[in-house]
């Protein structure tokens, strides 16, 4: 096997690339943008598709295995079939996921998976047709629904949803979003709300830990075990309730960093390098394409400045912070 040539000065090997194809989007999640006003960079300034494929293939050559394709929202991406295909193409890529709201996933499910698509995140905060429609700004929850059954029926397996977990908001659904695991085989992964970006009283307001969902589990007399067995679990710490066909997940990124295990890197869609999702170092890749040791050189030097942590939990609690927080909304990096 040859030698990964991502490794950080931590030793920690990268083999998984995220990248925002998009800053695009068609809902406006209220913990991720504001309700207007938001600017999104100019087409001329996105990456194209045959940039994004050269630069996945020399990541690939330096270690990459994993590639996941977010944004803003992947399907609003024109030719994002092209790019999937383009991806499974690669030699050394043998995994090809993606983040999506789901709102249009169900018409594009079986072309997904016959580019390659091996698997979906869906974002689902709610199951409540009037909240689903408050967070997201507008969202119609039955079309989240219906792509979750379109990718059950087409085979693009495992399903994991995302619940952004928020207090006063969402987390009388705990529950709820337990019990489906229960009955199906998804895997709901609870994600702590992140102060990405934005100095936001909602964030101080709505922000809960992960440790609410296992006390949940407790007071219902549910018993739950540590599972191991989900393909790309990442940071997620995985448990099944006895008796359940699926699994859940709590990922918490706030109260308790997953940073020293990280294994990711970030390309956003205006073609920036980031090496953590919360600080704001970035590399531009686009001037390189076409030159691979230029390309390589920068992922090494991106690498080569990576801090062993972020900061998240200081954040609007202290301003003591080690490096410079992003400016960037969740939806310009892609989570
Ligand atoms: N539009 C797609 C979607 O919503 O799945 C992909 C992009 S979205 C930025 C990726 C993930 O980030 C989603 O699961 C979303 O819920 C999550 N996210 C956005 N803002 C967040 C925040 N402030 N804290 C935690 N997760 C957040
Ligand atoms: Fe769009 Fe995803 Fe952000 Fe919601 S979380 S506004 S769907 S990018």
């Amino acid at each position: 096997m040859i030698p990964s040539e991502l490794v950080d000065t931590f030793g920690r090997v990268h083999d998984y690339l995220r990248i925002s194809v998009t800053d695009r989007c068609n809902l406006r999640c209220v913990y991720c943008m504001p309700a207007d006003g938001m600017e999104f960079e100019p087409d001329e300034n996105i990456l194209s598709i045959k940039e994004i494929t050269e630069v996945v293939r020399v990541m690939a050559d330096m270690g990459v295995k994993k590639v996941r394709l977010t944004g803003g929202e992947p399907l609003v991406r024109k030719g994002i079939e092209n790019l999937v295909s383009a991806i499974a193409g690669i030699p050394g890529i043998d995994d090809i996921a993606m983040t999506t709201n789901g709102i249009f996933l169900a018409r594009k499910a079986q072309k997904l998976k016959e580019a390659g698509l091996n698997r979906v995140n869906i974002s689902l905060d709610t199951l409540k047709a009037d909240r689903f429609s408050l967070i997201t700004r507008g969202g119609d929850v039955q079309r989240v629904l219906d792509s979750i059954a379109a990718c059950q029926q087409v085979g693009i397996e495992p399903i994991k949803l995302n619940v952004v977990l928020m207090k006063g908001i969402n987390d009388d659904e705990i529950e709820d979003f337990l019990q489906l695991t229960i009955d199906s085989q998804l895997q709901v992964r609870f994600i702590e709300y992140m102060p990405i970006g934005h100095n936001d009283l909602r964030w101080k307001q709505s922000y809960l830990p992960l440790s609410t969902v296992l006390e949940r589990c407790h007071h219902l007399g549910w018993k739950v075990a540590a599972s191991h067995h989900v393909r790309g679990n990442g940071p997620a710490q995985t448990f099944r309730i006895e008796g359940a066909k699926g699994s859940f997940g709590l990922i918490h990124p706030v109260s308790d960093h997953f940073c020293e295990t990280c294994n990711r890197l970030r390309l956003t869609a205006d073609g920036n390098i980031k090496p953590c999702l919360y600080w704001s170092d970035e590399f531009n890749v686009r001037k390189c394409i076409g030159n691979d040791d230029a390309v390589r050189e920068l992922f090494s030097r991106a690498l080569h400045i990576k801090p062993l942590n972020h900061e998240m939990a200081k954040a609007f609690v202290d301003e003591s912070q080690t490096h410079v927080p992003t400016v960037r909304r969740m939806s310009q990096i892609g989570g």
